[in-house]
């Protein structure tokens, strides 16, 4: 079956036809580095992760850009606040931003294009939209006119009237209509600027997107992507920009994932209830939070409190000990002559797949697609049950397993597969260090091991241990 997509753009789903057989070129809007992020930013990069994830897995080849913003006001309002300078600020947060979501097994992107470094295709573009009569320069700063632009509004199914009616002017804004937005800003004292045909000044928000978008992925993408929040205005604007300047459309699906409330209530600043990830990745394991996000259909908001994801931790848990279980089974399975009860399983874990598949081709239904991996487990249990097992089903059962939890970013052997020699060598390293007295290092091997299950027992015949 084709993949279905959510297409914001027409508000029904879409199957998914790429503009290139076999390829899939996809942008999702980053971060404006001048903090760490909070676990709103990460449920973007984590669902859009799995997305890409999904289409390798289908046998696609994704081309995916992720772009930083690292000038704007934010950010030079930190670096004044923190007596640095403006780059020197975006690195420090684009490498935090790089770390959290690294943790969180979200795959590097084939290009993450910044805002400094793609200056003069920003400006160029600037330019062309000022030739082309869609946009007009006053006193140094740049703005783009919705009015002149056919469409303006189609994303977020509003009007132009509509969307006027809650436009405003703001003091020193010198644009002719409220709707109008900046494309370039002129610089005030100070301030860092790049030059440009209108002066010294820097790019409005928007603008970078569509340039970037056209640099790395051409005129038109298959897939745009982003948070919920920024179907408008940001999203409206950037097809503006790109369609007027190419005449071509834009991107042809447009994703947007849902919010995160946080105990049941929206996370803001004002309410003290940000949460950032950073926090949450030194508390819990991070590919916990990942499973937790994927929980949920991406476009549903989410609601996230400590009880939940303490029950995505057992849950996950409960993979991974499903896992674990098949791979010390393995040990004492055999070769078996294929019969037909035999078949019958492989068909089985074959169709659970299928079943996998299909809740994915939904419009990336994860919360479905979790429930068929615990299918999956359940079957596994069954089959571990049988006196004697074949090792071609249950290395069966835990490719499946391993790849379909690879879909969504999560692994599920790095830790039952400490291997017994490994676990004999770490006994014997704590037996010489309480030899030599060195007792916080043989504290630390137990602590080690008890992390990964393993539980150790001093007997009169020595040190025994267990899988926990
Ligand atoms: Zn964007």
């Amino acid at each position: 079956m084709p993949i279905q997509i959510y297409n914001t753009l027409k508000r029904q789903k879409e199957e998914f036809k790429p503009l290139k057989e076999g390829h899939v070129s996809m942008y999702v809007c980053g971060p404006t580095v001048y903090n760490y992020i909070h676990i709103g930013n990460a449920r973007p990069a984590i669902v859009f992760d799995t997305v890409r994830r999904y289409f390798e897995y289908k046998g696609f080849h994704v081309d995916y850009v992720l772009n930083f913003t690292d000038v704007d006001d934010k950010i030079i309002k930190a670096a004044k606040e923190l007596e640095e300078e403006v780059p020197a600020v975006a690195e420090r947060f684009i490498d935090a931003y790089l770390e959290d979501v690294g943790a969180l097994g979200v795959k590097q992107a084939t290009h993450n294009p910044r805002v400094m470094e793609t200056m003069e295709d920003i400006i160029q573009f600037i330019d062309a939209l000022v030739q082309k009569g869609y946009a007009y320069a006053v006193e140094g700063d740049v703005y783009f006119k919705p009015r002149a632009f056919e469409g303006y509004g189609k994303l977020s199914h509003q009007s132009v009237d509509e969307l006027r009616s809650g436009a405003r002017i703001q003091v020193g804004e010198k644009k002719e209509d409220p709707l109008d937005f900046a494309l370039w800003k002129k610089a005030k004292d100070g301030e860092i600027a790049w030059d440009s045909p209108w002066g010294e000044g820097r790019p409005g928000w928007h603008i970078e997107c569509s340039a970037m978008v056209k640099k790395y992925l051409g005129d038109t993408i298959d897939i745009h992507a982003g948070g919920q929040d920024l179907t408008f205005p940001h999203h409206e604007n950037e097809i503006a920009q790109s369609e007027a300047m190419t005449g071509k459309s834009f991107a042809r699906y447009w994703m947007h994932n849902g919010y995160i409330n946080i105990e049941n209530e929206k996370m803001s600043k004002s309410l003290g209830n940000f949460v950032l990830t950073r926090d949450l990745i030194n508390q819990y394991n991070p590919q916990v939070l990942r499973f937790f996000m994927l929980s949920v259909h991406y476009r549903h908001p989410i609601n996230f409190s400590a009880e939940l994801l303490e029950s995505a931790e057992n849950s996950l848990e409960r993979i991974k000990t499903a896992y674990s279980n098949l791979e010390h089974r393995k040990n004492s399975s055999m070769d078996l002559v294929s019969n037909q009860k035999q078949e019958d399983w492989l068909n089985k874990i074959e169709e659970l797949k299928k079943r996998f598949e299909e809740e994915m081709d939904d419009d990336f239904n994860t919360a479905n697609a979790i429930s068929v991996i615990f299918d999956i487990t359940k079957e596994a249990n069954v089959y571990l049950q049988e006196s004697q097992t074949s090792t071609k089903i249950i290395e069966a059962f835990q490719e499946s397993i391993r790849d379909l939890m690879n879909v969504l970013g999560v692994t599920v052997e790095e830790e039952a597969d400490l291997l017994d020699e490994d676990i004999e060598a770490l006994i014997a390293e704590r037996n010489e260090a309480r030899k030599t007295r060195d007792f916080a290092r043989a504290d630390e091997i137990r602590d080690m091991l008890k992390e990964k299950g393993i539980m150790l027992e001093d007997t009169a015949q020595g040190v025994r241990w267990r899988r926990g």
